[in-house]
């Protein structure tokens, strides 16, 4: 127990309330169970020389194990869980990575100490190269480290983990932090959700209980401390509130607040398989984001009308290799047949940023090197430095093509110069393919992502290049209002409905629909219900979300006139302050929508 538990008194049984940040969504009664792992401080031990070998043996026994349980782990989970999977195969990676297996077995041989001891050294190290580097994805991706650092300290004791040896009914477990690989292990152990003491809105932890609609709060300060096991709590992962003992009142309060979600949420499944119109007739399509082909079943399921966002980074991380063009080639293929006659949007390679800005295999640039990687070798300029791998993508892609209806969108343009060097490249690969016979469909649509502050300026003279722009508000909340997307100190500030931010997209929509060409949304407003309503006044023609938000979209768009969409985004956009835009919000949208759900 941390110290400052012992410091803290706290009476049994008494109401409390503690707040942190709603993950994701959902409301728990249930009963909490306290975890603490132990604790990962070895003791030092000095080994005789007939000692070290059999101790290397047992450290690479513990390896052994570990990898064993992650591979099981990752043999648990459904193929459509991405997120999920990918972060087991990176642990899977760091479990092999030199630093830390090489290093471990290096320390124990040449020191003459146990493998407890070793592997806190080498993993001291590791921290401190990380931590030296100031850059705030690295410190992250260090957690990473520790994660699979403390799997090796368990597997070392002998113990089992611990956390879920017991199959109790319905409850809510809190800890200070979890691996991604703790929350898959929930799953089927009675766990309806979990808190956190560490941890933001991206944390790993975030993604993996989203993934698997896992109701979850995350940063909330000493949960550890204030809950206790067997206290009855009541987890609400709407607005990242954890009452620990609560009151009769409140219980009543939160039984009816989830009596109201539940029924909404059986309506909305209906909405599915309608069209999305309002009930003046007027169409926008709503379609799905995606980062792997095998997403494709949920985005169908969910009534999603195509693709409107497929990242394609995955596919260039997922080996140590880089994809073969034949590789691409059957993938966006597969993908395209799947959705045929629906548009399937594909995205160009947007490395870099807070995300995959580890090296690409083969490659000279060190993205993980770079001081601002947002203003970094991102997207677009990667792919025009790296010319060969991106002839081999839009060859891939145009390959493909014959199997459905492609767009290729481009990644993070701020410049016309950019727009032409890749149109160059496209016609170029053109004339190959049809120099070598190969077939491909001569339709496909070329597009941009506007999601630059530069792009919106110039998205009158962008948009007499390209056939169709796709707003991707993600980064350009984060380069219009200088807030990092992905840091938890300026969270609160990063704010889709600024003023600025619904300007730029009335711009952008403006422009484009000037110079007859259409412009769609792919970035995580498209899906967010406060703001759909406004976006589709704004005349946006696409809206493209995670697969599970669509029918919440397509039943605002069937309860709305189409003037009164228009109404609403003039109304808002003549506002000053985001504050304002979001208390016009709050009364506007329960009286349209019945969207009354009052939370307690
Ligand atoms: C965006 O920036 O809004 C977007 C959709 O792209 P990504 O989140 O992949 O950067
Ligand atoms: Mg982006």
């Amino acid at each position: 127990m941390p110290e400052k538990c012992l410091k803290r008194h706290v009476t049994p049984g008494e109401p409390r309330t503690l707040y942190g940040i709603g993950v994701s969504p959902g409301i728990v009664v249930a009963t909490a169970k306290v975890f603490r792992r132990q604790s990962s401080s070895a003791a030092w031990r000095r080994l005789t020389a007939k000692r070290i070998e059999p101790e290397v043996a047992r450290f690479m026994t513990a390896v052994a194990r570990a990898e064993q349980e992650l591979k099981q782990l990752r043999g648990r989970i459904a193929t459509d869980l991405g997120d999920a999977l990918s972060i087991i195969d990176s642990h899977l990676l760091i479990l092999k990575d030199r630093m830390l297996l090489d290093r471990t077995v290096e320390i124990i041989r040449g020191q003459a100490i146990n493998a407890e001891w070793a592997l806190a050294t080498a993993l001291g190290r590791i921290k401190k190269k990380f931590v030296a580097l100031d850059d705030d994805y690295i410190r992250q991706r260090y957690q990473d480290v520790k994660y699979v650092a403390d799997r090796l300290f368990t597997a070392l004791s002998g113990r089992a983990d611990g956390m879920l040896d017991s199959e109790e009914e319905r409850t809510v477990v809190v800890g200070h932090d979890f691996a991604p690989e703790d929350i898959l292990a929930m799953q089927g152990r009675g766990v309806l959700g979990f808190v956190t003491e560490k941890g933001g809105i991206t944390s790993h932890a975030a993604i993996v209980a989203r993934s698997l609609a896992l109701p979850a709060i995350v940063g909330a300060k000493d949960a550890t401390c204030i809950c206790g096991t067997g206290d009855q709590v009541i987890l609400d992962g709407f607005s990242g509130r954890l009452h620990v003992n609560p009151t009769p009142d409140q219980l009543q309060q939160y039984h009816e607040y989830d009596r109201q979600h539940r029924g909404y949420t059986r309506e909305l499944a209906a909405y599915a398989r309608l069209v999305s119109e309002t009930r003046d007739g007027y169409r926008v399509r709503l379609s799905g984001n995606i980062e792997m082909v095998d997403e494709s079943e949920s985005v169908l399921e969910y009534g999603g009308e195509g693709i409107g966002l497929f990242r394609s980074e995955f596919d260039f991380f997922a080996n140590k290799k880089l994809p073969d063009e034949q590789t691409l080639t059957r993938s966006y293929g597969r993908l395209l047949q799947r959705f045929a006659p629906q548009t399937v949007t594909i995205r160009t390679l947007d490395v870099g940023g807070d995300k995959f800005s580890a090296r690409l295999p083969d490659s000279p640039f060190q993205l993980d090197l770079e001081r601002n990687p947002a203003l970094g070798l991102r997207s677009i300029r990667y792919s025009l430095r790296e010319e060969t791998l991106f002839i081999m993508q839009l060859r891939a892609l145009l390959r493909a093509s014959v199997k459905g209806r492609l767009r290729i969108l481009l990644p993070m343009i701020s410049s016309l110069s950019e727009v032409r060097a890749a149109k160059q490249l496209l016609a170029r690969v053109r004339e190959e393919l049809e120099r070598e016979n190969i077939d491909y469909n001569g339709d496909v649509e070329l597009g941009i992502m506007v999601e630059v502050p530069s792009a919106v300026v110039l998205a009158d003279v962008l948009a007499r290049e390209v056939d169709f722009f796709s707003i991707g508000t993600n980064d350009l909340i984060q380069y219009s209002l200088a807030i990092d997307r992905a840091n938890q100190y300026v969270a609160p500030m990063y704010e889709p409905l600024h003023p600025a931010v619904l300007r730029m997209i009335r711009q952008t929509v403006d422009a484009a629909h000037d110079q007859g060409i259409e412009v769609s949304m792919c970035g995580e407003m498209a899906g967010d219900v406060v703001c759909a309503p406004v976006l589709l006044g704004l005349g946006l023609d696409e809206l493209s979300m995670r697969a599970s938000a669509i029918p919440h979209v397509r039943r605002m768009l069937r309860m709305s006139r189409y003037r009164q969409l228009v109404a609403l985004a003039d109304k808002v956009l003549a506002f000053g302050e985001a504050a304002d835009v979001r208390n016009y919000l709050t009364t506007y949208l329960p009286a349209h929508y019945e969207l009354d759900l009052i939370q307690p």
